[in-house]
């Protein structure tokens, strides 16, 4: 199996690292084809968010994608953050293997979850969110995953 030196870089120095106090959103999610657990957290700010920080326990695709996917949503608003997809990820990354393409899709679903759980802390309505079901049976496969 073949990584790109972007998924090496970031699974062996992975940014945003941590979590946050009092975060306005956190999001946790997993999937047992390899028992990865993301969780995310993010500090955001008039829509903004301001600071995003990730605990994965999971293979080194997971971590990758959870390192690249924080830098990825860190300073956008929430509604660019929701545009970012599983494949936006994938190919910031230069590509997973076709077999970690799941481990990407927590870090779309993780994002997802802790911006639903901002929209609910706070009583707002984020129109993208509607009709999204974050998945944490760990024993679902998702049709997203093959591609
Ligand atoms: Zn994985």
């Amino acid at each position: 199996m073949q990584y790109s030196d972007k998924v090496m870089d970031h699974f062996l120095n992975p940014r945003n690292v941590g979590q946050i106090e009092d975060a306005s959103g956190i999001g946790e999610v997993g999937n047992a084809k390899c028992g990865d657990i993301m969780k995310i957290f993010l500090d955001i700010e008039d829509e903004i968010i301001k600071d995003v920080k990730f605990q994965t326990f999971g293979c080194g695709s997971a971590i990758a994608s959870s390192s690249m996917a924080t830098e990825m949503v860190k300073g956008k608003n929430i509604h660019e953050a929701l545009e970012i997809t599983n494949k936006a990820v994938a190919e910031a990354l230069d590509g997973l293997p076709p077999v970690k393409m799941h481990c990407s899709v927590l870090a779309e679903q993780a994002i997802k979850a802790a911006l639903i759980d901002y929209a609910q802390k706070n009583n707002i309505h984020i129109p993208e969110l509607d009709g999204v079901v974050i998945d944490d049976d760990h024993d679902h496969h998702h049709d997203i995953e093959e591609d």
